[in-house]
């Protein structure tokens, strides 16, 4: 039995953030992490600036300037005549881009900083499997473990879930989230690229599906967006339409899209939006994907996970320091902060599922370039109009910023 003033369940950016900045307020902090390392491709990797503004408080912003990175100022949509602008975010302060880095640099960069703490702990490899209650229905008091050496059980005077979206521990304190729907699945993939092709990060509308193409610097990270629940009618079909398609929406792709080999090379993931309710329970909190799924629509999840941590860092870090436990009222504190602006982000998302994508899926294809239409003309026009995509998710709303006071490592 191990015991610790606060327990985190997950090393996603919600957890090692929470992590981070626990520890760096001198907290004795725990993080366990059922994976063996941070390498797993096809996460989110779109750092936002209201991330960037967290990583410049805490001092890390040039230590994260050193990872590998390609910076984005405009996202366009390209259609039948080529490029236009969809989102501006040249004008965001002080940090006009967003950055594409891979995600498990990221949480690096955050375990080693957390590790300079000695109150720190992060646990690998160890798999939290119920929840360890004072009592038959007390409060939760600490997690229970699966680790290579067998289990490990953790006492804690708060846990905070940030174990994604099919939380272990949501499920263990029987909470439900709400499901909100959603019209699309994604199909990931990566492409290398070449010097000839274009420089921008990408929308390809399209009907019946469409494409999104992420620059990397050396490759693609490509998606396609496909009507739910189609993936395994996809699969079924020879591997050569699936390319043949891609190559149809974005000729430049044509020769590289060869190097699909086959459907092993294209990961599938699952859109979901949804939210709980309720956040928490007497010794428990969620946050991140575990409290709110989002839906890839404005690569949001990392910076939504990260503001959630940095609220509980805020809000629980100054009732641990005195050495209380956090009560009911603080753990409703964090939800309190939280909900709105995750509800504003999922409302437009949703919106935006029901508007835009919805019906663009479930268009016939009849093979030709999808033609600007006039309402997006106008808006591109407009550097204000272009500006406000990039605000909303860029920024998001009720910006979090560093209130706990680091301790000296
Ligand atoms: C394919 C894909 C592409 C995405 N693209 C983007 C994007 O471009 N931009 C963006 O912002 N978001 C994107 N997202 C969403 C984004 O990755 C998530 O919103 C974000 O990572 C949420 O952070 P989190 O810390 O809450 O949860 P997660 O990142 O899911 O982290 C949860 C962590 O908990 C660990 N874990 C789970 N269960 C246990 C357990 N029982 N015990 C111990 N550890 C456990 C997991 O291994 C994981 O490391 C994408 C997601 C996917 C799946």
């Amino acid at each position: 039995m191990q015991s610790t003033q606060c327990c985190i369940v997950g090393g996603g950016p919600a957890g090692m953030m929470a992590g981070l900045l626990m520890a760096r307020a001198g907290i004795e902090t725990v993080v366990l992490e059922k994976h063996g390392d941070f390498l797993r491709d096809f996460r989110g990797d779109t750092v936002h600036p209201s991330t960037l503004e967290i990583l410049d408080e805490i001092g890390l912003k040039d230590k994260f300037d050193a990872l590998p990175q390609h910076r984005v100022s405009r996202l366009e949509a390209l259609f039948a005549d080529g490029p236009h602008t969809v989102g501006d975010f040249s004008g965001l302060s002080p940090f006009p881009y967003l950055a594409l880095v891979p995600q498990w640099d990221l949480l690096d960069l955050l375990a080693d900083e957390a590790r300079r703490h000695h109150c720190f702990s992060l646990h690998m490899n160890t798999e939290a499997t119920a929840l360890l209650r004072d009592g038959a229905q007390g409060p939760v008091c600490g997690v229970v473990a699966k680790t290579p050496q067998g289990e490990l059980r953790i006492t804690a005077d708060v846990v905070i879930g940030c174990d994604g979206r099919r939380s272990t521990l949501r499920e263990s304190a029987g909470l439900q989230p709400r499901n909100l729907g959603a019209p699309m699945d994604v199909l990931w993939f990566r492409l290398t690229r070449q010097p000839a092709d274009p420089e921008g990060t990408y929308g390809v509308p399209g009907r019946g599906s469409f494409l999104v193409l992420i620059n990397r610097n050396q490759y693609w990270q490509a998606a396609a967006v496909i009507p739910k629940g189609t993936a395994a009618q996809w699969q079924a079909q020879p591997i050569s339409r699936f390319k043949a398609l891609v190559a149809r929406r974005a000729p430049f792709l044509a020769d590289q899209v060869q190097t699909i080999a086959s459907w092993d090379d294209i990961k599938l993931l699952e859109v979901r939006v949804d939210r709980l309710d309720c956040w928490h329970c007497p010794g428990l909190l969620l946050i991140g994907d575990a409290a709110h799924a989002m839906s890839p629509i404005g690569g949001v999840g990392i910076n939504l996970a990260i503001q959630d941590a940095v609220a509980v860092a805020n809000i629980l870090g100054p009732v641990l320091k005195q050495g209380n436990t956090p009560g009911n009222d603080d753990l409703a504190a964090v939800q309190a902060r939280r909900m709105l602006p995750t509800r504003i982000i999922q409302r437009v998302q949703t919106l935006a599922q029901r508007q835009l994508i919805a019906p663009a899926l479930t268009r016939q294809d009849d093979g030709q370039p999808v033609k600007i239409p006039a309402l997006l003309r106008w808006v591109e026009r407009s550097r204000l109009l272009t500006s406000i995509p990039a605000r909303v998710f860029g920024l998001g709303f009720r910006r979090e910023h560093v209130h706990l006071p680091a301790r000296a490592p």
